[in-house]
This record gives C-alpha cells, sequence and structure tokens, in this order.
C-alpha cells in the first residue's frame, strides 16, 4: 500500500531550523514591532546610514568621489585616494586592516554589525518591514494577518517596495559608475544604454527577491560573516542573552509571588518579535543577529509587570555564569596590535604614493644605440597615470647619473585627469662617460608649472661593454 510521502518521511531528531516546519516547508515569519528604547536607537542609526549611504556618492574630496568603485577600469577611489591596479599591496593593507577591525568590533561588541548597521539589517526592517506593515496593518500584533490581505493592498506593497528597491538600486549602482554617469543613464533613457539599464534591472530584481521573499534566509543560511562570528566571539564579548537564573523557572506571574516561579512568564513575546524566528531562552544561536527586538519585547513585558527591565539584555557568557568582567584578553589585545601594524605598513606605503603613478619600461626593439660622437642612447616608455581627476602637465627628467639627460621625448606632457599616458622619452649618455657597463637612471616625472616631483621609477641603462670610440659606431 502506497503511504503519502509526509507518513514514509522519518521526522527529524531534533528542531533543524527556526524558518523551517519539520516537513521542510518554509515557516514565513512576520515578526512583531517591539518599539522599545534600542528600537528607537536603531531607527536614529538607521536613518543617518540611509542619509550616509544616499549622499555618500556625490560627496567629493579634493575633485574625486568620496567612494568610486569603477571595476571594469579597475580604479577604486577611497576618501580621496585612488587605488590604481598596480597598488595591490595597498589594497591587500587596506582590506586586510578592515577585516581586522571587523575582527576586534566583533570580540568586544559581539554582532553589532548585524543588528545595527549591516544594509541587510538596516533596509528590511526600517524600509521594507515598515513597507509592508503599512499595507498589511500588522503593526504591534506580529504574525500573519488577521484577515487576508486584499489584492490591491498587496499590489499596493509591491509597487512601493519596488519603488524603494529602484532608489536602492541606483544608490548601489551610483558606487559603481559614479552619480554622474548614472544621472546622464537615466535622463538619456534605457534604450541608450541598454547595459545599464539590464545592471539596473537586475540590481532591482535581486533586491525584490531578497527583501521580499529571501529576507532572514540571507542572514541563516547565505552569510559567511554570520557564521564566522562564532569563532570570533569568545566567553567576554557582548552577546544578547537571557538572564535564565533570573528568569527560570517560568510560570505565570501569580506564582511568583508564591516563589514557585522566576521572572519569566513564558508569554513568547521575545519570541514572536525576533526576525530570524529563534527563542533566545534557549541560549546564544548562530541566527541572533543582535538586533534587540528581544530585549525590547521583554523590557515592555517587564514593565507591565512593574518588574526590574533587562531579563534579555546584552550581557556575555562569562557575566551570565558570574564570572568578572575581562576587557584584557589574548583577542582584544592581539587584534588592535595587528591592526596598528597593519595600519602602520598601510600609512608608510601611502606616504611613498605620489600624484602621478610612474612606471618606466624598455622600448621594445633595440636596447641601445651609440651615436656618431660615441654618446649612448636608450629609450624608454614612460608610462604615467594620473591619480587625480584634474588634468597634469609634466616634464620628464633624469636625475640620476648626472652625466645622462633627456634628448628627445615629451619634456610636456598632458596627463587628463584620472587617465594613463605613455611617453616615449630618450635618455644619452655621452662617450666621455660611459664606463662601459649598465648603470641605473632614474626617470623623474615633475609638474611642468611649478615643478613638484609627481612620480619616479628606476631602470638599467644599457650599452656597449667597454668604452666607445667615436669611429666604432655600435649597435647590438
Ligand atoms: S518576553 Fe520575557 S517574559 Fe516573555 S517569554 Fe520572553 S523572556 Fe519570558
Ligand atoms: S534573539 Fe533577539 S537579538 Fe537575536 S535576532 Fe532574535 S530578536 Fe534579535
Amino acid at each position: 500500500m502506497n503511504r503519502p510521502l509526509s507518513e514514509s518521511l522519518l521526522p527529524p531528531e531534533e528542531h533543524v531550523l527556526s524558518t523551517l516546519e519539520a516537513d521542510g516547508r518554509r515557516r514565513w515569519l512576520k515578526p512583531r514591532l517591539s518599539k522599545g528604547a534600542y528600537y528607537r536607537k536603531r531607527r536614529l542609526v538607521a536613518y543617518a546610514l540611509f542619509a550616509v549611504w544616499t549622499v555618500l556618492p556625490f560627496v567629493r574630496i579634493g575633485g574625486q568621489p568620496a567612494v568610486l568603485l569603477d571595476v571594469p577600469a579597475r580604479r577604486f577611489t577611497l576618501f580621496g585616494f585612488t587605488f590604481l591596479p598596480t597598488d595591490t599591496v595597498l589594497l591587500a593593507l587596506f582590506l586586510l586592516a578592515l577585516l581586522l577591525a571587523f575582527f576586534m568590533a566583533t570580540a568586544l561588541f559581539g554582532r553589532v554589525w548585524c543588528g545595527w548597521a549591516c544594509p541587510q539589517t538596516v533596509y528590511l526592517e526600517f524600509l521594507f518591514r515598515p513597507i509592508e506593515r503599512l499595507f498589511e496593518g500588522t503593526a504591534g500584533r506580529g504574525g500573519p494577518p488577521k484577515k487576508p490581505v486584499s489584492a490591491a493592498r498587496t499590489a499596493g506593497k509591491v509597487i512601493v517596495s519596488f519603488l524603494a528597491c529602484l532608489y536602492v538600486a541606483n544608490t548601489f549602482l551610483a558606487y559603481f559608475v559614479g552619480v554622474e554617469r548614472l544621472g546622464r543613464w537615466i535622463v538619456a533613457g534605457p534604450f541608450a544604454h541598454p547595459a545599464a539599464f539590464l545592471v539596473v534591472a537586475a540590481v532591482t530584481a535581486l533586491m525584490m527577491f531578497d527583501f521580499l521573499y529571501f529576507r532572514e534566509q540571507m542572514c541563516i543560511l547565505t552569510c559567511p560573516y554570520g557564521r564566522l562570528q562564532s569563532v570570533l566571539l569568545d566567553r567576554d564579548s557582548l552577546i544578547v542573552a537571557y538572564d535564565r537564573r533570573r528568569g527560570e523557572p517560568r510560570g505565570k506571574a501569580s506564582k511568583k509571588a508564591l516563589g514557585e516561579a522566576g521572572d519569566c512568564v513564558d508569554c513568547m513575546r521575545c519570541v514572536t518579535t525576533c526576525p530570524t524566528g529563534i527563542d533566545i531562552r534557549e541560549g546564544l544561536q548562530m541566527e541572533c543577529i543582535h538586533c534587540t527586538q528581544c530585549i525590547d519585547a521583554c523590557d515592555d513585558v517587564m514593565h507591565r509587570l512593574g518588574r526590574a527591565p533587562r531579563l534579555v539584555r546584552y550581557s556575555s557568557k562569562n557575566r551570565d555564569a558570574g564570572a568578572p568582567k575581562r576587557l584584557l584578553r589574548v583577542r582584544t589585545v592581539l587584534y588592535p596590535v595587528l591592526l596598528g601594524i597593519v595600519l602602520t605598513a598601510f600609512f608608510v606605503v601611502l606616504a611613498h604614493k605620489t600624484d602621478v603613478q610612474t612606471t618606466v619600461v624598455r622600448n621594445p626593439g633595440s636596447p641601445f644605440v651609440v651615436t656618431d660622437e660615441g654618446a649612448v642612447r636608450n629609450v624608454f616608455q614612460v608610462k604615467m597615470t594620473n591619480r587625480r581627476k584634474t588634468p597634469r602637465t609634466v616634464t620628464v627628467r633624469v636625475t640620476r647619473p648626472a652625466a645622462a639627460r633627456v634628448v628627445a621625448g615629451h619634456e610636456r606632457v598632458e596627463i587628463p585627469g584620472g587617465r594613463t599616458v605613455v611617453a616615449p622619452v630618450t635618455v644619452e649618455i655621452g662617450r666621455s662617460a660611459w664606463a662601459g657597463h649598465p648603470v641605473p637612471v632614474t626617470l623623474e616625472v615633475r609638474d611642468a608649472h611649478d615643478d613638484t616631483l609627481l612620480g619616479s621609477d628606476e631602470i638599467r641603462f644599457l650599452g656597449p661593454l667597454g668604452a666607445v670610440h667615436p669611429a666604432k659606431k655600435e649597435t647590438p
């Protein structure tokens, strides 16, 4: 006899995921909003972040965008400095510093990033869920709407969410293409720039998928940071925790007076408000994004019962166990030290970076020629990249050895802002100064107007072995 599939499957031994039913279906969450002290603070932070993320692409520092991640050109401008493809060391140090700063913040403050500043949380909790509550009216109750939502309300929610996604997608894109170019694309319309239009459409579609459908699954299933944090936290890191000693045994409010119950009245408000659907009373869990909604929910319950707040609160594993707070731990010492070393290295390398990235390579073909007068000449290609947005007029000079000089080439070179120019330059060493072995030469790129040094590079100058006689004309 054929049994239904649900009967033929073995039930799971334990609950697997907070967003998964026992039969594998998704458990849809409609978390109840808890407007407590932490929520108000998070909302302020969220609005500030909305403003910063929206305005930042418009901000310019020294004529350049504050942030522009030009992936096709492999140029990353961050707060006035442009990282070029040749700045691998600098970029690696910057990313390492960022990583260590994350590690340090996690060791000290737990998942503060997830709950307070991650764009996924901030946009979902303070833009898309409010839109949903506006149309579906579940504010303050939690759970699915009591009555089925009308098609008009659903359509209203989707349209407003779509417009919000369009705004977020365009903001996101502005970081990669710049506001000027994005503005031109918008004005010109989708058919003038189909590729750009497709990018905006794809990003908008992805955001619709994420903020209307995928939601908390992003944090629970896909985000690597969430998983990393379980190893980045220690017993003294800040976590959101339930005060078991105070709360247990759970029971009705009346039982507390009889000494038969703790402070937790098992009202489930901390569970129904949780955006990842977990029960914080079961201890620290990977799904907890430290959003503090359960703290606000429980504080409200305690307030109504006339009991002290913070039954659910910011704490640490050691604090929960009654151990004294330890600020000085291996990771809280190691991370700042490593961060200090990496930042020092970053600024040392940065201090040696110049406004015009200069690379000198040998001209293809003959490495040197000897003139009728016995002078030795090398032709080099000087590749100059202007890190600034403003154009520069530069001159190329040889500063070492003293006997070398530029005899032909581009003494005045125009480099447009943010562009690379390659200039062939001929360097000569006179017969009397040529000692018969390769010598290093230094080429400098200077501002044509005020002679400021903008960049330099070194290369070996080649010539014939031994001294050159005027009559003896050589080419290799
Ligand atoms: S909100 Fe507070 S009282 Fe209610 S179940 Fe959670 S911990 Fe217990
Ligand atoms: S357990 Fe509390 S802090 Fe953690 S995600 Fe749920 S509501 Fe937020």
